[in-house]
């Protein structure tokens, strides 16, 4: 089959699950594009449609940060006990693309769009509480198409620190009772280092016997004890899952398991990592709605050579750089904070600036590291721009029209800028942590393999010998340019293979446990 051609998965007939045709409910705290920080939202938006293609029957649960124009009210109401307080929840649903999308209102979840883990640590404690305890009775209330999921063949999906209650509460409200008996959980990590950490006391709201107790609380040098919503939910969940090989190896580390390691290592048994995938139609060059206007084109491999050079003179032009089209034009997008790697570029950019590159970086988040995309700007006009901001839009767009992509981070799960890049002809450059090792391997100029460059340590340092090294291969041997484009961009990085590998572990926790 032809490989090379970007719309496969819209092509390809649907892989029927068979037998073993289930229902899923994935349950996060937010899913793109209704709502979205980081690559959390994107999985919420993507893994769902890909397990509906393969048969089941899917469902998304995640709150309603805002009115989706899309979403009905279902008329069910319910009320649920958080410290103390009566809450009212009300439901609404929508079906797109083969998937039950199921959004929990409460006032407590309204005007969060662009801060869903605002407030402070109680306030995001008793939503979640809210949240998974609305969650998990789902099936039982939302009809989805005039038929509720019920417990038939039923497997939730949490993801991170903020529904890993959804697996507690899955065993202390029904199994322990002997009810919703074969229904399994598998909980996601996306990101280990937030935990739903906070003093022991904690416990006296989550709603929970007595006997919970012992599985929250959590001894390490740094918090002393403490109640670790985290540990509960691996501890409960019947299978968990990590979204790259490597992250999964590192999360079983003293360093990378921010305390969790030892819970980890005990449960390895009910442990897998599987790569996330990317949404080919939201991040697909030859589609792309963000490339439709502004001077800006939808291309694809046979379109390259000229649609990407289109893009990147577009790109220029937005945001008032020179239009050049021979200067290396180095992007980054993502959070700021101290797991980007921000700090690295920052040191490395007075040597970058002594180049003939251009650089755009998009993002939020530590106002230090805003600061310092400002700064950037400020100081080298004429070839830097720090974009302080979430834009769907210009993410994409940088992602179309630069020619490299930076991704420095100290730590990654899975990430997925670097995935988009390769989908759209940019090549990265990038730590090997986590996924990005999985995912990038090194070029290799004798063999012409590998799909950009990596380094082995988070320090400037070495950031700069390995963009030195891309930017004289961008320079100096355009085939070989060529060859790391068509590699990247031919990769099948689609969900359809991860979502196999989530049936599997979803068949593997209802037979074997
Ligand atoms: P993480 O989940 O750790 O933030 P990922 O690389 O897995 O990192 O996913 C980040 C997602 O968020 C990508 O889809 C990326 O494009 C998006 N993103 C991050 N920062 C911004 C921003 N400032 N504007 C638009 N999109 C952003």
């Amino acid at each position: 089959s032809d490989t090379n051609e970007p719309s496969k998965d819209e092509e390809k007939p649907p892989p029927l699950a068979g037998a073993n045709v289930m229902n899923v409910i994935l349950v996060a705290a937010e899913c793109a594009p209704f709502s979205k920080t980081g690559g959390l939202g994107d999985v919420a938006g993507a893994l769902p449609k890909a397990l509906a293609r393969r048969g089941h029957r899917v469902m998304v649960v995640v709150p309603r940060y805002a009115e989706y124009e899309e979403a009905k009210d279902v008329g069910v109401r319910k009320r649920y006990k958080v410290a103390g307080q009566d809450m009212e929840v009300m439901y609404f649903h929508a079906y797109i693309d083969g998937v039950d999308f199921v959004f929990i209102d409460s006032p407590v979840f309204r005007h969060l769009s662009s801060n869903i883990y605002g407030g402070n640590r109680l306030d995001i404690l008793k939503r979640m509480v809210l949240f998974c305890k609305a969650a998990v009775e789902v099936p039982w209330y939302v009809p989805c198409g005039g038929v509720c999921y019920g417990d038939g063949n039923l497997a939730f999906i949490a993801n991170d620190w903020h529904t890993a209650l959804l697996p507690v509460y899955l065993k202390a409200y029904y199994r322990d009772h002997g009810l919703m008996k074969y229904t399994r959980s598998v909980l996601v990590i996306h990101n280990i280092a937030h935990q739903g950490r906070g003093p022991v006391d904690d416990f006296s709201y989550v709603d929970l016997p007595g006997h919970y107790l012992d599985s929250f609380k959590l001894y390490d040098p740094v918090g002393g004890e403490h109640f670790n919503i985290f540990a509960a939910g691996l501890k409960a969940a019947d299978r968990v899952l990590t979204v790259s090989h490597g992250y999964s190896w590192e999360v079983k580390t003293l360093e990378g398991g921010w305390g969790l390691h030892n819970i980890i290592n005990e449960n390895n048994w009910k442990f897998r990592g599987i790569v996330n995938g990317i949404d080919t139609k939201e991040w697909n060059p030859k589609f792309d709605i963000h490339l439709r206007s502004d001077g800006y084109t939808n291309y694809s491999l046979e379109t390259l050579d000229v649609g990407k050079p289109q893009c990147k003179a577009a790109l220029q032009k937005e945001l008032g750089l020179p239009v050049r089209p021979d200067v290396p034009l180095i992007g980054f997008i993502g959070r700021l904070d101290h797991q980007k790697g921000v700090d690295l570029i920052a040191e490395a950019v007075p040597w970058m600036m002594s180049q003939d590159v251009q650089v755009v970086m998009l993002g939020t988040g530590r106002p230090d590291l805003e600061e310092v995309l400002r700064r950037m700007e400020h100081q080298y006009r004429d070839k830097a721009r720090g974009w302080v901001g979430f834009s769907v839009k210009t993410a994409h767009r940088i992602t179309a029209g630069a020619d490299v992509l930076l991704m420095p981070s100290r730590f990654e799960p899975c990430g997925l800028n670097q995935l988009y890049a390769m989908k759209y002809g940019t090549v990265p450059v990038v730590h090997a942590v986590g996924g990005l090792r999985d995912t990038v391997q090194q070029f290799d100029p004798y063999s012409e393999t590998g799909l950009g460059w990596t380094f082995d340590s988070a320090e400037a340092g070495k950031l700069i010998h390995a963009l030195g090294n891309c930017l004289l291969t961008y320079r100096e041997y355009k085939e070989s340019w060529e060859g790391l484009q068509r590699r990247g961009m031919t990769q099948d990085l689609s969900w359809d293979n991860a979502a196999e590998k989530y049936e599997e572990v979803l068949v593997a926790a209802k037979y074997q446990w």
